[in-house]
């Protein structure tokens, strides 16, 4: 079989449908302004929602860690490759998300299949929103339980599927914060719900933590939750600007992960340098609220202000925000303008989203400036009009 010519068939293919992908380098750090292919872009396309990744006090972290601990861990969590700050950094998270302890991983990814692996097996049933991240399906998958998907968002329809599955073991599991719409799960409720057919709960915090809540803790925190979600998952590669992801939840979950989540099992432990910075952003969340609250405030303006330009923008609060655009080609079109424009926005297309619902997927941070904003508000309704794409009636 000649495989080159085998996967260069499928590629063509999805070249054809508008969906083939490449990749974009970037030489200069991730912050508003990004430098590609030695030209300068603003940036929407960040997940540093806080603005973080330049920011000396976390650069001076690394260096530290690095002279105490060197460049790499050397051996899995279990042989040895744990450290001190592998410690005291599951003590911060755990602090930071009201629960018992935490356990790191490598990636956020890691931390969901590994959690859910784990835990679930064949008689298992596992409750999954119909937008979960990816990571969350693929760990629903290697756990082997029946999974059924509820509607997105919907605790009528979560309810009503729970409700033929009396008597098994059962998980619900959410986004906090999805990441191609950027709404919010409707929590309460839906702990309510699965509370009371004695389900446990799982929320992947991956773009709320530092972001959302009081004091940063993510959805649980914004909701008042304290324990009652079972296992609270993050990363710490999105606002807190660092690598790695993390399970926070009871001190026998903890210890049950440390002996069956294999993803944390059989992987070389996450680098001390990452850990260090990761606690220096974790303390600039405690310190420094008002970055959150103003990438709220900007979130809020931009969402309002396309709005009013009569774009298709969603009301919400987080600083994901979709323009919805529905074909794929006009998407990448979209996106390509915004490029000659300087303006790097990402078009996101089947499988990533449903087919006809493509997108920009306009990502803020905290960092960006008003006259960003305002700038690009106009060049994206200019470029709108060219495509002769509008908003729903208002
Ligand atoms: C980014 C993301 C992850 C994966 O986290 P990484 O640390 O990037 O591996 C998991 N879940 C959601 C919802 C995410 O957006």
């Amino acid at each position: 079989m000649d495989v080159d010519r085998y996967w260069g068939d499928r590629l063509a293919t999805l070249q054809a449908q508008g969906l083939r992908r490449t990749l974009t380098y970037l030489s200069s750090p991730q912050g508003p302004r990004v430098t590609i292919g030695g030209r300068e872009f603003l940036l929407f396309a960040s997940n540093s929602y806080l603005g973080l990744g330049t920011d000396p006090r976390l650069k001076e972290a690394a260096r530290v860690a690095m002279e105490r601990y060197g460049v790499g861990a050397g051996g899995s969590r279990l042989t040895t490759g744990s450290y001190d700050i592998h410690r005291r950094l599951e003590e911060e998270l755990a602090h930071f998300k009201g629960c018992e302890g935490a356990l790191l991983f490598n990636t956020g990814y890691m931390a969901n299949v590994g959690v859910i692996s784990a835990l679930a097996d064949q008689d298992w049933v596992i409750f999954s929103d119909a937008y979960n991240h990816a990571s969350i399906v693929d760990g629903c998958r290697l756990s082997r339980a029946r999974v059924v998907v509820y509607d997105h968002a919907s605790v009528a329809d979560l309810e009503r599927k729970m409700a033929s599955y009396r008597g098994v073991s059962t998980l619900v599991v959410t986004d906090g914060v999805f990441s191609v719409d950027g709404d919010i799960a409707p929590l309460p409720l839906l702990v309510a719900c699965a509370k009371a057919a004695g389900a446990i709960v799982m929320v992947d915090d991956a773009h709320a933590t530092g972001v959302l809540g009081p004091h940063g803790g993510g959805t649980s925190d914004l909701f008042q939750l304290g324990r009652q979600v079972d296992i609270q998952m993050g990363t710490l590669s999105k606002a807190l600007a660092s690598e790695g992801g993390f399970i926070a939840g009871s001190a026998v979950l903890i210890d049950y992960l440390i002996n069956r989540a294999r993803s944390f099992v059989y992987s070389t432990a996450i680098n001390p340098m990452s850990c260090a910075v990761s606690l220096a952003a974790l303390e600039l969340v405690r310190r420094e609220p008002e970055r959150r609250e103003l990438l709220l405030e900007k979130a809020k303006w931009m969402r309002e202000r396309l709005r009013d330009l009569g774009l298709p923008v969603a009301a919400g609060q987080t600083p994901i925000i979709p323009l919805l655009v529905g074909d794929a080609e006009v998407a990448v079109a979209f996106s390509q303008k915004l490029q000659e424009r300087c303006i790097f926005v990402p078009a996101l297309r089947p499988p990533t989203v449903a087919p006809g619902t493509s997108r920009l997927r306009i990502s803020l941070m905290a960092t960006h400036t008003w006259e960003d904003l305002e700038y690009t508000c106009r060049v994206i309704s200019e470029i709108a009009d060219q495509l002769s794409i509008r908003g729903h009636e208002q």
